[in-house]
Formats: structure tokens, sequence, C-alpha cells
């Protein structure tokens, strides 16, 4: 332990600065995509028992829901694009360009070296939540998912319907490859509807039950095209564990809508990065 210098006072009072000013990152066109929302057409919709995980195809241009049709269930989202499962959802760079919980006009951006929009929250009838007096906040991009390895090192207990689990299962059953072979694909999602948070005192991540009720939803522009594969956590609502069959769960339901013909006119697929390799150092 050390002593604190003579000026650690003015030390700790500089003022911070954001580390990615998002002011140009181009706005996306949400007046265009609720137009075309107004005449989209359902054209599938996806049953998530609880405890379990289930993929959906995605093109681009289209809308998807994710909704609590039965009561709180908090649900760990993750992206890939259509055809390759090396591009990917960021959620760590999602999370340094538009901080720890998503809201409406947010994208879901890829890994690199692709780094472009995947999808844009469009909708979210949780948007009055805000910040509440413990300091959470809902729809983080800072919990990993709820895995059995963590679970194992932390309680010595196996338990097979973790999120990273569901996930794994429900991606190797839609491509029809071995759970070992698709599980490094599996990645750090999108915690739709949890409520969480760090604690002032430890800066521990905190989680508490979501505020989501039935009927609640968050809905999505899929930018690209893309599979999604989505688990009800284990943990319920969250607000006590994870990782068990104790908590009460419920099912989530993803709803895909398509845009009529015409709808989306002037809007473009985001391409790939334009950063160009050729200029930087091998
Ligand atoms: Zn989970």
């Amino acid at each position: 332990m050390h002593n604190p210098p003579e000026d650690a006072d003015a030390r700790r009072a500089v003022a911070p600065v954001i580390c990615y000013p998002n002011d140009t990152l181009r706005k996306p066109p949400l007046d265009l995509y609720r137009t075309a929302r107004d005449t989209a057409q359902e054209i599938n919709r996806i049953h998530i028992p609880p405890r379990e995980a289930r993929c959906f195809h995605l093109s681009a241009g289209s809308f998807f829901r994710i909704t609590c049709t039965e009561g709180p269930q908090v649900g760990d989202l993750n992206l890939f694009e259509a055809r390759n499962l090396d591009e990917r959802f960021f959620s760590g760079k999602t999370r340094a360009l538009h901080g720890s919980h998503l809201k409406v006009g947010d994208r879901l951006w890829s890994c690199l070296p692709y780094m472009r929009p995947m999808a844009t929250i469009f909708a979210d009838t949780l948007d009055w939540y805000g910040q509440d007096e413990h300091g959470g906040r809902v729809h983080d991009v800072i919990g990993t998912r709820c895995d059995p390895y963590t679970h194992h090192l932390l309680s010595g207990q196996d338990y097979h319907h973790t999120c990273h689990s569901n996930l794994t299962r429900a991606l190797a059953e839609y491509m029809g490859r071995p759970l070992s072979e698709v599980e490094p694909h599996v990645h750090d999602v999108l915690n739709v509807f949890m409520c969480t948070g760090f604690t002032r005192d430890t800066g521990q991540y905190f989680m508490k039950a979501s505020p989501a009720r039935r009927g609640d939803y968050i809905e999505f522009f899929a930018e690209i095209d893309l599979l999604g594969v989505l688990s009800a956590c284990p943990g319920g609502d969250c607000g006590s564990e994870h990782s068990s069959d104790t908590a009460q769960c419920y099912p989530l339901e993803v709803t895909i809508h398509a845009p009529s013909a015409g709808a989306l006119d002037g809007w473009y697929s985001p391409s790939n990065n334009r950063y160009s390799r050729r200029h930087a150092p091998d």
C-alpha cells in the first residue's frame, strides 16, 4: 500500500474526456425505418422456450422484435453475418462507441476487420427506464453471457442450460455442425431486458430484477443479412441468480417483419469498413 502523493486530489480532479466521441457517426435514418415499418408484413415468428435458444435468419432491411410474451425474461442475443460466422457482433466496441447500455438509435457493430452496423435499435418499450438510484440501466453490453465454465469455477457445479450452452446448441443444430466446432463462434451478447450496472464501492457488475413486463419489446432494423441466435436466460428476470433451474423463467418471442417493395428506396445495406489495410504497417 502506498501513501497518496501531496497532489493526489488535484490528480483525481482532472476532468474526463470521452474515449470515442461518436458525433461523427452517420445517424441512422429512423424516420425512413418508421415509415417502412408501418407497411411491413410479418413473415416469421420464432418461439424461444425458457432456458433454450433458437436461431433465425434476417434479410437486410427487415425488422425483428423480441417480446416478453408471458413475463419478465432476460434474453442473450448473438448476431452473425448470415453467410460468414467470422463476422460477429462486437459487444466491446459497441460499448465503447455507445455506452454500457443501448438505446433507440444505437447500432450493434460487427467485429474487426468488418466493423459495420449489423443492426440498429429502432423501438424499445423500456425507453422510459433511464438510470435508477442504484445506477442500473437496461439492455447492457457489459455482461458477457452466463456460461458453464465460470459457473463451475465459482460453484464446482455443472449446469448445462447457461446462455453460452443454449446459444452453442442452437447454433450447432441450425448449422448441422458439431458443438465443438461452433462453440468458439459464440460471443459476448447484448443482454436484452436485463437491468445492470456497477456498484459504486467495489465497481462490481450487478444485476437486479428486470423492469420488463408481459408485452414489453425491443425492436431492431437489420442493416445486413443476419443470423440471429437468442437465449432465454436461465436467470429469468435476473433478480437473484444465474445458471440454475430455480429462477422463474418465461419464453421469449422473435417476430420478423419484411418491408413492402420500395419502402426503403434510398437506403443501402452498409459495406465493410472502408479502412484500407494497405496503408498500415503489417
Ligand atoms: Zn444468461
